[in-house]
């Protein structure tokens, strides 16, 4: 595929392997001329998604001894509550755009940090991911949850939801236009989606202190920046009503409404 699903040129130029894999990755990474999305070609087949997904968070925890490091770091980040600040800050956000709450869906919820902040802050909440490892204890705290390989299988209604939350889950996603088509299903006219995504404007980025803002596919299938992020969302039918490159960490967030 080589015409970009954000600014619809066909002007890709091919960047040869993904950064982080070897000489005989058979992906490569193709980034447009005009807004510079990156994206993976060819993108990764339904059997190699699976294999990669459905234990994804057991494999996180299962390090390898290099990963330990990090695995100890992010235990000490735990500990000082730098998640919680993070996802607080983001709730707060999410909230000055849209304050009379209601329904809020985390896709890729993961643990369901996020789902756990925004129902003590009044909010509905409904957690789906691809993983169903953590389905028994969000059940067991009185979280919705559903295990779902994409939102159109995951059974949410249409014009339910108020706020879609999708946390460094748009850049793991091959058929990115079905998706955002999908959450536009869902949302109510006046719903908003929060996003964050690696950026590779981010000031980390930019200082060569991060890497897995990288197209690495099975994992990432899109790279981004603001500008071409801007250029999905308004040919998608979103309006971006919020847009920043973080300081501190390698990302981009966003919150969009339906247009
Ligand atoms: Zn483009």
């Amino acid at each position: 595929m080589s015409k970009c699903i954000a600014c619809w040129l066909d002007d890709a130029i091919n960047l040869d392997r993904p950064r982080l894999q070897t000489s005989n990755s058979r992906f490569n990474v193709l980034e447009c001329r005009h807004c510079g999305l990156q994206w993976a070609d060819p993108m990764p087949t339904q059997d190699e998604l699976d294999a990669y997904y459905r234990t994804y968070y057991q494999r996180k925890k299962d390090r390898s001894l290099a990963q330990v490091k990090n695995a100890l770091a992010k235990n000490v980040l735990e500990k000082v509550g730098w998640y919680k600040v993070r996802h607080l800050t983001f709730m707060h956000l999410i909230n000055r755009h849209h304050p009379t709450k209601g329904v809020l869906l985390d896709y890729g919820c993961g643990e369901g940090q996020m789902l756990r902040v925004a129902k003590n802050d009044g909010w509905k909440v409904i957690g789906v991911d691809y993983s169903d490892e953590f389905a028994e204890a969000l059940r067991a705290d009185g979280i919705e949850f559903h295990a779902a390989s994409d939102l159109r299988s995951s059974g949410i209604a249409p014009d339910s939801i108020d706020c879609l939350v999708a946390k460094h889950v748009i850049e793991h996603i091959v058929v990115l236009e079905q998706f955002l088509s999908d959450c536009r299903t869902v949302l109510k006219p006046d719903g908003i989606m929060a996003i964050k995504m690696p950026s590779r404007t981010s000031l980390r980025a930019r200082l060569g202190l991060a890497k897995w803002h990288f197209v690495n596919p099975p994992e990432h299938q899109w790279g981004f920046q603001p500008y071409c992020f801007r250029l999905l969302m308004e040919s998608h039918g979103f309006e971006v009503l919020y847009l920043k490159d973080s300081l501190i960490v390698d990302e981009l967030t966003s919150i969009v409404g339906v247009r």
